[in-house]
């Protein structure tokens, strides 16, 4: 039976579920670089470089192993404009049996491939993406049988079911989580370790001409490009961040520090997210880390956790609540994206840094994410679709599966509190602990009020103000009502003045 097999730019792995049984004599892969899926959100260009690249460079490999490859590139003259498109051209060309496709980590998509059958005439079987460690109906079992489905017990299951950082059934060390020792601001005289580079091959290069050329109008700047492409170089980068970061990754998890951009980061994401590593392996390297006695309890439980924890969990929640997660709007906000968030210019400090290095490095860790981008948008009252149109765009790591929760739950509480017990809302106090941005910004940090005052302290004040109907029964937010309470009428006066001239000035 001859199967077309289509595989989608973020499945380049060679244990994909539709590539498992392949046949090299009779079946045909079939994947394209198509204009639809690089600009339904105009994407960085550095994301689309890679994308691209990684996928040729995949092509190039199994077409190595003996199989036979459909490539269709963006540069070719015939081409679909949609992955449809594409492949009921590929039908007609091929005449395949059946289609196989791995199901796509986008509800629009799922949505959209669900129709394919009839569009092409043959059978579209869709089969689960296997790469993730917790499968979409164990996740939605767990979810529906718990009454407070927090991450953190979805984590203590996971650590459970995969037996890291396990003694027996006890968690190493005798606690599941040790985030209170990963809280440590840096200071400048720690020594930062390289980040591993690439160089462009001859296939990376001809990529990035055509990125520059068809894309030159979107966001971010294109080179210096030095991401892996392939799956040796994404080991490389994992065998880096082991030997070098990892061991010092937990401690200084949450810092920021002025014109560093990776520290102790693994810069996996987009490797994790495109398929050339699995989580699975990424675990189980840093888990020999730690037996072997190279890195830190702390250190591996706070990475393993990110993996195993927030990144399965994320994703269950997304498919669990699509389509109507991305609607959820709990504060009602309806503000724009400042114009600065695609030009970097602003006199904020902390904005300026991360928004700077995201436009240069389709990068930013996850403190400048959530405490730095995504709580000023917040606390500025940005819609939240505005906001989530930020984040898919701007990340090389960006899949809505990941992205949309992450920022609509996490970072902008729009979901009412159904990932987070609690929105990430800070005022320039946990900004100058963490990092050392405020040192360099014309605002002062210590001034509450006034032009000169830091604009995080009012709009803090001002979002809780705002959404106290929403807010004020929380009790993880008890203490800052409190204060609230106690305030005078001149002071919240003050706060509504400074916030609505400052927002008026965006
Ligand atoms: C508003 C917002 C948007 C985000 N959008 C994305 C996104 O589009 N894609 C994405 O992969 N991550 C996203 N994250 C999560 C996190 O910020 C990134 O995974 C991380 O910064 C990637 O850098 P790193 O590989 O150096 O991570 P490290 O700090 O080295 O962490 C290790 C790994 O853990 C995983 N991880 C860590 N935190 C999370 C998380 N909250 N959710 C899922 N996985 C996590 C990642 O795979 C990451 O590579 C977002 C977070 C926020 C607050
Ligand atoms: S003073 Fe305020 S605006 Fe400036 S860097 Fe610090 S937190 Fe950011």
């Amino acid at each position: 039976m001859k199967t077309l097999r289509f595989i989608l730019g973020d499945q380049l792995s060679r244990e994909l579920a539709s590539l498992r049984d392949i046949d090299a004599g009779t079946d045909v892969v079939l994947m394209a670089e198509v204009m639809d899926e690089a600009t339904y959100v105009r994407h960085h260009k550095k994301k689309i470089a890679f994308v691209f690249s990684a996928m040729r460079h995949f092509a190039t490999e199994l077409q190595d192993r003996g199989y036979q490859v459909d490539y269709r590139r963006l540069d070719d003259r015939q081409y679909g404009k949609s992955l449809r498109a594409t492949l009921v051209q590929a039908v007609k060309r091929h005449r395949p049996d059946r289609v196989v496709v791995t199901e796509p980590g986008e509800w629009r998509l799922l949505t959209d491939m669900r129709d394919w059958q009839s569009a092409c005439g043959r059978p579209v079987e869709i089969r689960d993406d296997d790469r993730f460690l917790c499968a979409r109906k164990q996740f939605n079992d767990w979810f529906d049988a718990q009454k407070q489905p927090r991450m953190e017990y979805f984590y203590r299951q996971m650590r459970r079911q995969t037996g890291y950082l396990m003694v027996a059934d006890k968690p190493a060390g005798g606690r599941w989580n040790f985030d209170t020792e990963n809280r440590n601001p840096l200071k400048d005289n720690v020594e930062l370790p390289a980040i591993k580079q690439f160089r462009p091959d001859a296939i990376t290069a001809d990529v990035l001409t055509l990125v520059d050329e068809r894309f030159a109008d979107h966001f971010g700047e294109l080179t210096p490009f030095r991401f892996a492409v392939t799956r040796s170089q994404a080991l490389a980068v994992l065998r880096h961040f082991i030997a070098n970061a990892l061991p010092r990754f937990g401690d200084y998890q949450d810092a920021m520090l002025q014109d560093e951009r990776f520290l102790f980061h693994s810069i996996l994401s987009l490797y994790l997210n495109i398929g050339l590593l699995t989580p699975r392996e990424v675990c189980d390297r840093v888990e020999n880390a730690y037996q072997s006695g190279h890195v830190p309890l702390n250190c591996a439980e706070g990475f393993i956790r990110q993996i195993i924890g927030w990144r399965e969990y994320v994703r269950g929640i997304y498919f669990h609540e699509m389509p109507d997660y991305a609607d959820n709007n709990y504060f009602s906000a309806q503000g724009k994206l400042p114009v600065f968030y695609w030009t970097g210019e602003t006199d904020m400090n902390c904005l300026h840094q991360v928004i700077s290095q995201t436009r240069d490095e389709a990068y930013a860790h996850h403190i400048q994410r959530l405490m730095i981008t995504g709580n000023f948008a917040m606390l500025a009252g940005v819609a939240p679709g505005e906001i989530h149109d930020w984040y898919l765009r701007v990340y090389a790591d960006a899949y809505e599966w990941v992205e949309l929760p992450n920022t609509l739950g996490m970072s902008q509480f729009a979901d009412g509190g159904l990932l987070g017990s609690k929105p990430y809302a800070a005022g320039g106090n946990y900004i100058n602990k963490m990092s050392n941005y405020c040192q360099h910004c014309r605002y002062k940090v210590s001034a509450k009020s006034g032009p000169d005052a830091c604009p995080f302290n009012y709009l803090y004040w001002d979002f809780l103000i705002r959404n106290r109907d929403q807010l004020e029964h929380n009790r993880r937010l008890a203490f800052p009502y409190k204060h609230l309470a106690r305030m005078s009428e001149e002071r919240i006066a003050q706060i509504h003045r400074d916030s609505r001239r400052f927002l008026q000035s965006l």
